[in-house]
């Protein structure tokens, strides 16, 4: 993705944020925020609106996506979906964490972010239950395909090859 992209994607982000006016309704709904405060929701909005910049900490991760701030907040800021385009924005930097990227080849491969496992796979023989179908990748490659994710894909596999040497 080029520079003019990222840079009309942080725009946009930046228009997203502006009707905060930094109530905290967002993090004390958030259910993340109570076991882990480091992802907090109103500094990430806080740091777009008054820094003008993109927080790169790499809390966003944690975000469940239960859009309970989304629903609760007063201005109708879409946090969730300011999250989403941190991790989005991250992720062409090839800065999206290793298990990410994992799950995603995962999908690619299997059409399911976990493979269904020997073991249960025999947990569920014992127990007297159908075998789980197999997902069918072909659609899941398309998608990637389309949206260029197999490259933030191959792009964040070398930062993490390059941060290992
Ligand atoms: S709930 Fe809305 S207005 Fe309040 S801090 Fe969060 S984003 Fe800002
Ligand atoms: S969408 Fe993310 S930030 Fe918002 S309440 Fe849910 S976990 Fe927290």
């Amino acid at each position: 993705m080029t520079d003019d992209i990222q840079n009309q994607k942080l725009a946009a982000l930046k228009e997203t944020a502006r009707p905060c006016f930094q109530c905290g309704i967002c993090s004390s709904s958030c259910p993340v925020f109570r076991v882990a405060p480091e992802l907090n929701p109103r500094i990430s909005v806080d740091s777009i609106i008054t820094k003008g910049v993109v927080p790169r900490e790499g809390n966003e991760w944690l975000c469940a996506y239960c859009l309970m701030c989304d629903q609760r907040c007063p201005m109708g800021v879409s946090l969730a979906e300011i999250l989403m385009e941190i991790k989005n924005i991250s992720a062409r930097e090839g800065k999206a964490p290793p298990d990410v990227i994992e799950s995603a080849e995962s999908l690619m491969g299997d059409g399911c972010l976990s493979p269904i496992s020997g073991r249960s796979e025999k947990i569920r023989t014992e127990l007297g239950l159908p075998y789980l179908p197999r997902a069918d990748p072909t659609d899941v490659m398309k998608i990637f395909k389309a949206t260029g994710a197999i490259e933030v894909i191959e792009a964040n596999k070398e930062t993490t090859q390059e941060a290992t040497e």
